[in-house]
C-alpha cells in the first residue's frame, strides 16, 4: 500500500483530480451503510440560468432547485421523469425543474422584478409549497409528495420532506455561485445527498417492534438515532459551500476528504446536459388545444402565432393555415 488516497471497494485505486463537471457521481460509504451523490453542474446551469439573464437572486434559488433535482432525479429509470416545483407568495413565485432520465435537465423560474429589490435575500421564495413528481414511465404510477415551504428555503425543505414521508433518512446539502472563468463570469452549482441504507435487520426492526400506545411519531423520537448515520451525518456537515462549487476540486477529492476514514467506493459518473424536450410537433399538439378563437386571438400583426418555450426561449412561429383556420 501507498501513502497515496486511495478510493476503497473492489475496483481500489487513486483519488481522481479529474474534473467531472456537469455530472453526477454516486458513491457508498459501507463502513457506515450509508450511500449517496454528489452533483457538480458547471456549463449546464451556467447555460440555462444565463439565458434568461437572471438577477443574481433567482439565479441561485433555481440554481439550488436544480442542484436538488439532479441529486433526486438521476436515480430514475431509463424513461422516468422527476420534476420540482414550487408555487409560492415570494418575489419568485414559482419554479419549475425537469429531469428527464438519463441526463436532460432543465428549468425556468417566474418573479417580480420590483419585489424582487425588497425580498429578504435569504428568502425570495416566501411561504407556498414545494413539490416532487416521478414519473417512472408507462407501467408505473406517477408519485407526488409535497412539503411546505416556510422561509426555511430548498435543501431544509427537502430535509422535511423525507421526515415527513417516512422514507430513507436523508441528508443534502446545495451551494451555488457565480465564479471568475477564462470566459467570464459563470453559474455552478453543487449538491450532496446521503441517505442511510442499514442491510435489513436490526437497526430498522429496533423501530418498527418498538412496542406501546405512543402514537407513532414519538416512538420515533425515542429510539435514539444510529450512531453509524449520526456520524455520516457529522462528516457531510463539514462541506464548505466553496468546496461544493469549487471547479478544480472533483468530486472524488471532496468524496476522500469526507469520507477516506471510514473509506468511499465511488460508481460510474452520470453526465447531466442542459437540453429541452420541447419540439414544433409538441407546441403544434398544444396549440391544436385550444379552441379556434383563441388560435385567432393568438395571432400577431405578422400574420403567425408565435410561441417562446419557458424553458429554452426556443422561437417558434405557425401559419394558422397549419390548423385549418
Ligand atoms: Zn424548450
Amino acid at each position: 500500500m501507498s501513502g497515496e488516497p486511495h478510493l476503497s471497494g473492489p475496483r481500489s485505486r487513486p483519488v481522481s483530480d479529474l474534473g467531472q463537471d456537469d455530472s453526477v457521481l454516486p458513491f457508498a460509504v459501507e463502513e457506515l451503510d450509508v450511500r449517496g451523490r454528489v452533483a457538480r453542474l458547471g456549463a449546464s446551469i451556467d447555460q440555462i440560468l444565463g439565458r434568461h439573464s437572471y438577477p443574481g437572486a433567482v439565479a441561485r434559488v433555481l440554481g439550488e432547485a436544480l442542484a436538488l433535482t439532479v441529486l433526486l432525479g438521476s436515480s430514475l429509470k431509463i424513461d422516468g421523469r422527476f420534476q420540482l416545483q414550487t408555487r409560492s407568495d415570494g418575489a419568485v413565485d414559482m419554479i419549475v425543474v425537469d429531469f428527464d432520465a438519463p441526463d436532460r435537465l432543465r428549468a425556468f423560474a417566474r418573479f417580480d422584478a420590483e419585489r424582487l429589490l425588497d425580498a429578504p435575500r435569504a428568502d425570495v421564495l416566501g411561504r407556498g409549497h414545494l413539490a416532487f413528481t416521478v414519473d417512472q414511465g408507462r407501467d408505473a404510477a406517477r408519485y407526488q409528495g409535497v412539503v411546505a415551504l416556510e422561509g426555511q428555503g430548498l435543501e431544509e425543505a427537502a430535509h422535511q420532506y423525507f421526515r415527513q414521508s417516512e422514507q430513507i433518512p436523508t441528508r443534502i446539502r446545495l451551494a451555488v455561485a457565480q465564479i471568475v472563468t477564462a470566459s467570464g463570469l459563470g453559474w455552478r452549482a453543487g449538491g450532496l445527498m446521503l441517505q442511510f441504507l442499514p442491510a435489513g435487520g436490526e437497526r430498522r426492526r429496533q423501530v418498527d417492534l418498538c412496542p406501546g400506545e405512543e402514537p407513532q411519531h414519538s416512538i420515533r423520537e425515542a429510539v435514539p438515532e444510529d450512531g453509524a448515520w449520526v456520524e455520516a451525518k457529522a462528516l457531510a456537515a463539514t462541506i464548505e459551500d466553496h468546496e461544493l462549487v469549487d471547479p478544480v476540486l472533483s468530486s472524488e477529492r471532496l468524496l476522500y476528504r469526507l469520507f477516506h476514514e471510514p473509506g468511499v467506493t465511488v460508481f460510474a459518473p452520470q453526465p447531466v446536459r442542459d437540453a429541452c424536450r420541447c419540439s414544433d410537433d409538441g407546441v403544434k399538439t398544444m396549440l391544436r388545444g385550444f379552441s379556434a378563437e383563441d388560435r385567432r386571438d393568438m395571432v400577431g400583426d405578422d400574420g403567425m402565432i408565435g410561441v417562446t418555450c419557458e424553458f429554452c426561449s426556443t422561437f417558434r412561429a405557425f401559419d394558422p393555415k397549419e390548423f385549418g383556420e
